[in-house]
């Protein structure tokens, strides 16, 4: 019989990673949001949903969580309803949320001390890379054992699966990751804008950088600028894709990570500023790509 996996947050990234893992794992997956709209959504597209995470609890002993940040984590898995003390003893938890290193070793031993076993997993890649099933996993687990455990799963959503080597270290990688990502992305989006305002298309500017050395993720992947690739964010109106309030609170967890380890980081401060202001203008729920779309009609200032 196939093992069952009880899969929390059907979001932009979890959905697509939940039916790869049903599809191509071979496992039964179970999944849950508190999201109706989202349980239809994925209930149409094949995958078993449930109403009630304590269902979840009951048939599972593999779970995954792709939640917001770590109140969202901390509340589904921690404490007196939480999946921790609802389900077998040591069952692995598996969080592939983006959340503070700190908040991801509170869990941990949380986790130890009730006999559940829990790593943070953290992701990279975007939307497309959940849907194609290519993302990059950050692991902190704490043993080979284990982190080969976490593989066997975690590699029917992802192609490169990292071994981070203890608990938190996930975490960290992660948000140094996206640390540069959120500079980069204001920095694709300035220079192309900048090139279209002087009357060079972005089109041909961005397959410039492309073979010169601004090329990056922003300008080669996941191009901000309308039109410039198909199937991104910036072509479906920023729709979907990584909301500027996720990337405003990944660099939150880089400042506080900086200010604990007196590291320098005056860049990843400024980028956090110029999300804050995106969130401000109401586009919380956009894709971080939007910033191009701000600067190109001066609408930072
Ligand atoms: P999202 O906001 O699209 O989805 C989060 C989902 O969690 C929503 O469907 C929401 O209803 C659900 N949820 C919230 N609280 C819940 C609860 N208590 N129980 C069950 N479900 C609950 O976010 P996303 O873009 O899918 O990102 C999820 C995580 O992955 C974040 O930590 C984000 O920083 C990280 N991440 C996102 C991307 C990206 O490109 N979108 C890439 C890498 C990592």
């Amino acid at each position: 019989r196939a093992e069952t996996v009880g899969f929390i947050g059907l979001g932009n990234m979890g959905g697509p990673m939940a039916l790869n893992l049903a599809r191509k794992g071979g496992y039964e997956v179970i999944a849950f949001d508190i999201n109706k709209d989202s349980l239809k959504k994925y209930a149409k597209d094949g995958l078993a949903v449930c109403e009630d995470v304590s269902v979840l609890a009951r048939k599972a002993n593999k779970f995954v969580t792709m939640l917001p940040n770590s109140s969202h984590v901390s509340s589904v898995l921690e404490g007196e309803n939480g999946l921790f003390q609802k389900s077998a003893k040591n069952s692995l938890f598996i969080d592939s949320s983006t959340i503070s290193y700190h908040s991801a070793i509170k869990i941990y031993e949380n986790a130890k001390k009730v006999s559940q076993r829990y790593v943070d997993a953290p992701v990279s890649g975007g939307v497309g890379a959940a849907t194609a099933g290519t993302l990059t996993f950050m692991v902190g687990a704490e043993s080979k054992e284990l982190f080969q455990e976490c593989k066997n799963l975690l590699q029917h959503m992802g192609k490169n699966i990292a071994n981070c080597e203890k608990p938190g270290a996930g975490s960290i990688a992660k948000i140094c990751n996206n640390m540069a990502l959120g500079i980069e992305m204001i920095a694709v989006a300035e220079a192309i804008s900048l090139g279209k305002k002087l009357g060079i298309d972005p089109k041909v500017l961005s397959s410039i950088m492309n073979t010169a050395s601004g090329r990056c993720w922003s300008s080669e992947v996941y191009n901000p600028c309308p039109g410039v690739l198909e199937n991104v964010p910036a072509s479906k109106g920023y729709e979907g894709g990584f909301a500027c309030e996720l990337m405003l609170k990944d660099l939150g967890l880089a400042a506080d990570a900086a200010k604990q380890a007196a590291a320098d980081v005056p860049l990843g401060n400024h980028a956090k500023d110029i999300y804050q202001k995106l969130v401000e203008l109401g586009l919380n729920r956009k894709d971080f790509a939007i910033i191009y779309d701000v600067l190109l009609n001066n609408k930072l200032k």
